[in-house]
């Protein structure tokens, strides 16, 4: 209880403010037919994500439907991803394709899903395909693209287990790193942010590895009670004959050893994380890049060597959530929240003697990146010949 208890009067000012900008519910089963395309569209994204809704609402105007839309699609890709009941060469199929629906107007998908709001997503995915085909031809093409990559990258995935880094840097490119590269692609159409910010693919993809390597430590015990495990096995084998062992053995040395391993491969990807964050020009573009990142170190913060992981799933306490979200707004304010989580990390690493060192050394890089002051040499527009999809 006391975990969540504001630490300030900033603290709990933020909290209230936060929980009185929830977006509410609504029914979507009945009303989806009667709403325009665009509504339906913000609130089916209200239903799958109630955090990312609220921070597209905050995205400027002109970026706020492509990003929607954006989602969306990614989303109702991941959603033939994560249903477990579709036969395997079907599944495959509907990935590779994935991409040539997202303007279909007759698209439609029964039956698939987890949950109950997934899969009104994709029977009524003609919805969000209407509202694409009134994107600008500029955001099209980005949100297609990323699509196809994406879906070529689960259906690789499809069948196949984690077992090296390799397979873990690859698999987490496809579902997280696309995602920033789309990010940066819309940015840039959009005029908003650099033009040359989608073609800086290094920066952008850490950004995604950042945030979904943090989730997938963070949801190790989530993770296995479902049956998932997107811990690689190279990473675990080490210490343990199976997986799940953490789970009855969470105080164990070895235990906190894998875990701490995965943590100091999660934080290599903060400099370039922090250096993405410093071209951004835009502030709301910046709240919404950085508001994540600044929650993700602090759940590493957090996760890093704490037993918890392996039998609850270890969350920063909502005030500070809260704080970062109202508080983020340029990037001296991010610098300071990172600074805050890597002080922590640092306490940590003094008793983690086997990954503690090496900890230290990638803590010293992420503050050496806050505070370097060097100009940024921007990467070019690649001469090879991009796919033309339309
Ligand atoms: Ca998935």
């Amino acid at each position: 209880m006391m975990k969540n208890f504001p630490h300030s009067f900033k603290e709990l000012k933020a909290l209230v403010s936060v929980l009185k900008n929830s977006p509410k519910a609504c029914d979507l089963n009945e009303a989806a037919a009667n709403m325009a395309d665009m509504e339906y569209c913000f609130a089916a994204l209200n239903k799958v994500s109630r955090s990312f809704a609220v921070v597209i609402q905050n995205l400027p105007t002109e970026l706020r439907n492509p990003v929607c839309i954006f989602y969306l699609t990614l989303r109702g890709l991941d959603t033939v991803e994560d249903d477990m009941n579709i036969e395997l060469q079907k599944k495959i199929l509907l990935l590779n394709n994935f991409y040539k629906n997202c303007g279909n107007e007759y698209f439609s998908l029964e039956n698939i899903g987890d949950t109950d709001d997934y899969r009104n997503l994709l029977r009524h995915y003609y919805k969000v395909a209407r509202a694409f085909n009134r994107l600008d031809k500029k955001y099209q093409w980005v949100i297609s693209d990323v699509c196809r990559q994406m879906g070529e990258g689960m259906a690789k995935f499809a069948e196949k287990k984690l077992h090296t880094q390799e397979d873990y840097d690859n698999y987490c490119h496809y579902v997280a790193g696309l995602v920033g590269y789309g990010l940066s692609g819309l940015f840039s159409a959009s005029g908003l942010e650099d033009e040359r910010l989608q073609y800086q693919y290094q920066l952008s993809n850490s950004m995604g590895l950042m945030l979904q390597k943090t989730n997938i430590i963070r949801d190790y015990h989530e993770d296995l009670k479902q049956k998932r495990i997107f811990w690689f096995t190279e990473a675990w084998k080490p210490y343990a004959e199976h997986i799940d062992w953490f789970s009855l053995n969470a105080t164990h040395t070895s235990s906190l050893n894998c875990l701490n391993g995965l943590v100091a491969d999660a934080l290599r990807h903060l400099p370039d994380c922090i250096t993405y964050l410093k071209l951004l020009k835009q502030k709301e573009v910046f709240r919404f890049c950085a508001i994540p990142q600044v929650m993700a170190i602090h759940t590493l913060a957090e996760v890093y060597n704490n037993p918890k992981v392996f039998t609850s799933v270890v969350k920063i306490r909502k005030p500070l959530a809260a704080a970062m979200m109202v508080y983020t707004n340029q990037m001296k304010d991010a610098t300071d929240y990172i600074n805050h989580a890597l002080l922590k990390i640092e306490q940590k690493a003094k008793q983690d003697l086997l990954h503690g060192k090496n900890i230290q050394s990638l803590v010293e890089k992420a503050r050496t990146q806050l505070s370097d002051t060097k100009t940024y040499i921007w990467q070019e527009a690649p001469a090879v010949e991009q796919t033309v999809l339309f």
